[in-house]
């Protein structure tokens, strides 16, 4: 593994635990968390200023010891995948490059979320990630989000991306259809799901009300929609 040490990232944290988010909820998977984001969010659970730097080198070694620990039975090793998440992982695409190849080279299946902005970033690494779980972040709740910058995202990874949009009594209905438009604008087929901003607890961050309303409006425009709250905060696990 010759992997060059200049594209280090700073990484929160690298852990086995179960999807708690979105299509693939329950899926056991090793989570990659990157510190820092390039968008501030009111509901966002992630602190930014942990972690430390690492190698691509010293990531990949983390990384397959927890799938050898998890994902390892009489001596194979069974449908490993490995989610990038944070904060925002495109940020460190020079990173990516040198990791996602490795593990697609170890048969593991990449899944990549993330907030759906930087769509040059993820052009670059495109052709090692399997599933892209990309968020489309509405104003008031995100600051800095772009419906265009989004649009141009969706474009780019349609046949592998579902989308999510977080939901709170805050989300401007407005901002919410316009951001339904410009997924069937794409393509009615792209799954949505619809997350309820989701406390410790497991109590909503919307009223129930609002929720079927929008909804509502999402079944109106496109043929998959969802609503799942965040499941590892009900399970109470990372
Ligand atoms: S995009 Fe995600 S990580 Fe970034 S501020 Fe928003 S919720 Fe937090």
């Amino acid at each position: 593994m010759k992997l060059k040490p200049e594209s280090s990232a700073k990484i929160s944290e690298i852990f086995f635990s179960f999807q708690g988010e979105g299509l693939f909820a329950g899926k056991p998977q090793v989570f990659v968390r990157f510190s820092g984001c390039n968008l501030s969010c009111s509901y966002c659970d992630t602190y930014h200023k942990s972690g430390k730097d690492m190698t691509p080198r010293a990531a990949l070694l983390e990384i397959l010891g927890l799938i050898r620990n998890h994902f390892k039975s009489n001596n194979k090793i069974f449908k490993p995948s490995v989610a990038f998440t944070g904060g925002e992982p495109l940020l460190r695409a020079d990173f990516l490059s040198a990791v996602l190849p490795e593990l697609k080279k170890a048969g593991v299946k990449v899944y990549l979320e993330t907030n759906g902005i930087l769509f040059k970033e993820y052009a670059r690494v495109s052709g090692y990630v399997d599933v892209v779980a990309m968020d489309i972040k509405l104003m008031p709740d995100c600051k800095n989000s772009s419906l265009a910058l989004h649009r141009q995202f969706l474009k780019a990874c349609r046949k592998k991306a579902f989308v999510k949009i977080v939901l709170t009594d805050k989300t401007a209905r407005a901002e919410f259809v316009k951001a339904l438009s410009l997924i069937a604008g794409i393509s009615k087929k792209v799954s949505l799901v619809l997350q309820p901003a989701t406390g410790q607890n497991g109590r909503l961050g919307i009223k129930p009300a609002r929720l079927y309303e929008f909804t509502r409006l999402a079944r109106e425009k496109l043929n998959n929609v969802y609503v799942l709250p965040q499941m590892h905060k009900i399970w109470n696990i990372r």
